[in-house]
């Protein structure tokens, strides 16, 4: 696979200074020449570098602090909320939620303005962009009873749908998936039909990092006249998202994972400006802070025209401060670049495992194909689980997720691919001790 990991057709061109992997066995002075020649060779320097953590492979579960986020804090603290205390609502933060949305949407959904929001957790706002969506398709054609969605996809997004299904009376219609790759459009045209109201699919899933054809799976449910709901939570930030483009509905998502906003940092909700103001189509949890006027504390609830209407409550603003700041980052390096590099990166892996010996036992769980593979990939063995234990003490960070994944988030703007070299000699070593 040297062709496809060199990733450089040799020239000049847009990307710029690559290096072509050597042979068929990577080495360490392959990673070191990679790293020389990364054009986003700079970026790893601006995140926080913790002194022992050899290797972070979990940049796609929680993102590194970018250098600068504790001053914006210290900062955020003392001035908007320590000096302008109370005021700072009217001097910008009730507004955070669409103006940190608008980037969002700029930075790594290809949404334009107006569409998106910052608000709540992933999966709060699944449940309510969920029941928005399959009330208005049920309030428009009663016979609209079934949401589409797969057995692999993350757990929240699975349990919301059973509980919107349950509360709603409508069926779940189930895509059976394989774990190291993910859905396909010939899996949804086979259930979509005039039963379905919406379709629920991660855009990038969340184990195999299988990248869904977003594009033509929309176009197949409005065909049939279904809505699609996508889950953009290891997308957004690793893969370009079109949204507008692609003809979206409506999309949910994390900002703590590749969008690197912090622990619990707030969500994102985009919704088509086609669907905003609709009688039918509204959010079930009805707060002030998406109330026409709020401080009129007034009676009766009425949305406030826009993308607005998905706010609930008082929007978290605290969690939006490292948000920002990682959202100009991403913003000046361009997710194209991003792209690229990230490739590069699970293509290095790959070739490092590929290289081991067979008796290893080793296998990768993910998609192959540069179009079909997100910004991680999974290794997969039976005493991952051991192993994985083994590397978190020696500062190699990558996830396990059961029953025998270790996981490969390697978070583009973040990780050397010396760093990969290293960690992975960790991964090896520790598998070898156990045997
Ligand atoms: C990480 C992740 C979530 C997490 O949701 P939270 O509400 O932030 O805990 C949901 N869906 C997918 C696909 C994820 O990868």
């Amino acid at each position: 696979m040297s062709g496809e990991r060199s990733g450089n057709g040799g020239g000049g061109g847009g990307g710029g200074g690559v290096v072509t992997v050597s042979g068929a066995a990577p080495t360490r002075a392959d990673a070191l020449a990679l790293d020389a020649a990364d054009p986003l060779g700079g970026y790893p320097d601006r995140f926080e570098r913790a002194e022992g953590v050899v290797a972070y492979f979990d940049g796609n579960s929680l993102g590194r602090p970018v250098a600068g986020v504790a001053e914006a804090m210290a900062g955020f603290v003392r001035h908007d909320w320590g000096t302008r205390l109370i005021r700072s609502w009217d001097e910008g933060w009730m507004r955070w939620p669409e103006e940190v949305g608008d980037l969002v949407g700029r930075v790594a959904l290809g949404a334009a303005p107006g569409q998106t929001v910052v608000a709540d957790s992933t999966t709060v706002l699944l449940y309510k962009l969920l029941r928005a969506l399959a009330d208005h398709q049920r309030a428009l054609d009663p016979a609209r009873t079934e949401i589409v969605l797969d057995r692999d996809n993350f757990p929240s997004d699975r349990y919301v749908a059973e509980g919107v299904a349950a509360e709603r009376g409508m069926a779940l219609r189930w895509i059976e998936v394989d774990t190291a790759a993910g859905v396909t459009p010939e899996q949804v045209a086979e259930v979509v039909g005039p039963a379905t109201a919406v379709v629920l699919l991660s855009h990038v899933a969340y184990r195999s990092g299988w990248v869904a054809d977003a594009e033509e799976i929309t176009r197949l449910a409005h065909d049939a006249g279904a809505l699609v709901l996508w889950d953009t939570c290891h997308s957004a930030g690793s893969v370009p998202v079109r949204a507008d483009d692609w003809g979206w509905d409506a999309a949910v998502g994390c900002d703590y994972k590749y969008l690197g906003g912090g622990p619990g940092a707030p969500a994102h909700a985009y919704l088509a400006a086609r669907l905003h103001d609709l009688p039918t189509l509204r959010q079930p949890v009805q707060g002030w802070m998406g109330r026409r006027d709020p401080f009129a504390m007034a009676q009766g609830y009425e949305p406030e025209p826009g993308v607005r209407s998905l706010v609930s409550g008082t929007p978290p603003v605290v969690g939006m401060v490292p948000l920002r700041l990682s959202l100009q980052l991403l913003e000046e390096a361009g997710i194209e670049a991003v792209r690229t590099k990230s490739l590069r990166l699970t293509d290095l892996a790959w070739a490092i495992v590929e290289d081991w010996p067979a008796g290893t036992g080793v296998t990768v769980g993910s998609p192959r194909e540069h179009a079909r593979r997100g910004g991680h990939i999974t290794l997969r063995h039976p005493d991952f689980q051991a192993v994985n234990q083994r590397l978190w003490e020696r500062g190699v960070i990558p996830d396990f997720r059961a029953p025998d994944g270790l996981r490969l988030g390697l978070a583009p703007l973040s990780t050397r691919f010396t760093e990969v070299w290293d960690g992975l000699a960790a991964v090896r070593e520790e598998l070898e001790r156990l045997r």
